[in-house]
């Protein structure tokens, strides 16, 4: 019986690759089976299509954060804008605004090219406020992304917001058109087909257990019953990587939860008027993030995360956080108050001490890595991938000149120093949600 921790994974039937027995020798070695991992072997595959490239995953392709996801595939890059212009300045900032838009054209252009069935729907974005405070701050990040330069972006006066959806607790919002809505599990494994068609092997079942260099520079990637020997390797193991000694310090797993609604009828699409089908997020800093799915189930995520002490990966799973999640429904939504709840999950995503996403090498330029993505990598993994794979083959482009490629990381400290500071960063961010979310 496979371990299928989402919705969007207990819809889909696979079965799994057999796990390395034995040696195999590649150019390129790619540690996990995320879109980070699929996209980088795609990318590979496509701009040197005789490389040898192997991808190795401990469970299965999608078992991470990328078949679990809300999969809104959009512009935002770390938290958010302000807090990357505050870190890496305002020409950084729009860097990575068009990095992360063309990342969504990445996607795009990969569903369509390879007609991916991934329910993928270009429906727009838009940033809710649900207090006066939120409303001043989303105003600021609004004006901010304008002062930059970034054109699309529209303010929704109420009566606006009110033309595309209805809720009480919505006072304005911020609409950008550039965000598509798509079905992460269906992608990932969908990607997997198309990469194992371009000659990417896939060992899945298969959790590197240990990664050792050679004297002549090569990679051993040892697993239990066989070893790969790679010229290079990429540790495409974002939230697990507090598992590998190289990545240990560099970010810390937090889970985000989810609720899914039995599907909305007719009777209540007339009630909230969401028609345009747009991804929503509110302005909290422990977002909610809410959605309708291809069935029209209303699925809504957020409001409080997990840490994990140590190696500890097993938080999918938290009834307070979904007790809360199904309050917010009613508070958002009260004309949805009637709706059942079919389904509740949890995943990991990987944060960085300064919540801003980092491609880097371990030693050399022979192994790169890539973290950080927070709950904001659908596009991000993949256009990652495609600078990852640049990075390998050594071809210069915009991408591999990125501000965030081989940055310095603030290291987290060892347990229990990083659990007692993610507490007590995430206690302050509940606080002040606490004052915004009544003001
Ligand atoms: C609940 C949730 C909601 C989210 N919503 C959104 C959203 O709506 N929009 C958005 O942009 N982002 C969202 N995210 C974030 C997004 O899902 C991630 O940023 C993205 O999927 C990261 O992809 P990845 O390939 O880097 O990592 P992952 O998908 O986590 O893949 C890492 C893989 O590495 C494997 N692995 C780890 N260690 C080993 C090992 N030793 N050997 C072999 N394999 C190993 C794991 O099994 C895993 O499959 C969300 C995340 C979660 C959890």
């Amino acid at each position: 019986m496979i371990e299928k921790p989402s919705f969007w994974l207990s819809q889909i039937d696979f079965s799994l690759n057999p796990s390395l027995e034995g040696e195999e020798n590649c150019d390129f070695a790619i540690v996990g089976g995320g879109f980070t991992g699929i996209a980088t072997s795609y990318f590979l595959k496509k701009l040197e299509p005789s490389s040898k490239v192997i991808v190795v995953e401990q469970k299965y392709v999608g078992y991470g954060a990328s078949g679990r996801n809300a999969g809104f595939c959009m512009t935002l890059f770390g938290l958010n804008l302000s807090l990357t212009v505050l870190r890496y300045g305002k020409k950084n900032a729009l860097e990575a605004y068009k990095y992360t838009s063309e990342g969504i054209d990445i996607v795009k252009n990969l569903v369509e090219e390879h007609k991916i069935d991934c329910d993928f729907e270009y429906n727009g974005f838009i940033r809710v406020a649900t207090s006066k405070l939120y409303e001043r701050r989303l105003k600021k990040e609004f004006e901010l992304a304008v002062n930059l330069g970034i054109e699309d972006a529209k303010w929704l006066t109420k009566d606006e917001l009110e033309q595309k959806v209805i809720s009480p607790a919505m006072r304005c919002g911020w609409y950008e058109r550039h965000c598509a809505l798509l079905n992460p599990a269906k992608l990932v494994r969908g990607m997997k087909e198309v990469v194992e068609k371009m000659g990417v092997k896939i060992y899945e079942n298969n959790p590197s257990i240990e990664v050792e260099r050679r004297n002549d520079g090569k990679f051993i990637i040892r697993s239990e019953k066989g070893r790969i020997i790679a010229d290079k390797i990429v540790f495409a193991t974002n939230a697990f990587s507090i598992s590998i000694p190289q990545l240990k310090n560099k970010q810390t797993p937090v889970f985000t939860h989810i609720v899914l609604t039995e599907p909305l009828g007719e009777e209540h699409f007339q009630k909230i008027n969401w028609r345009g089908r747009e991804g929503l997020e509110d302005s909290r800093n422990l977002i909610h993030y809410f959605r309708l799915t291809k069935d029209n189930r209303l699925l809504m995520g957020g409001r409080d995360v997990t840490i994990t002490f140590g190696e500890n990966m097993q938080k999918d799973i938290n009834q307070k956080t979904f007790e809360g999640l199904k309050r917010d429904i009613k508070f958002i939504f009260p004309q949805l108050s009637d709706l059942k709840i079919d389904y509740m999950w949890g995943g990991p995503v990987s944060v960085t001490l300064d919540l801003v996403p980092a491609i880097g090498y371990v030693g050399d330029k022979n192994a790169i890595y890539s973290l950080g993505c927070i709950g904001h990598g659908v596009s991000l993994s993949h256009i990652n991938g495609l600078t990852i794979a640049e990075l390998l083959l050594e071809r210069k482009s915009k991408r591999t000149e990125m501000f965030f490629i081989n940055r310095f990381i603030i290291p987290f400290p060892p347990e229990p120093l990083r659990f007692v500071i993610s507490h007590i960063i995430k206690g302050a961010m509940k606080i002040q949600d606490a004052i915004y979310d009544r003001i």
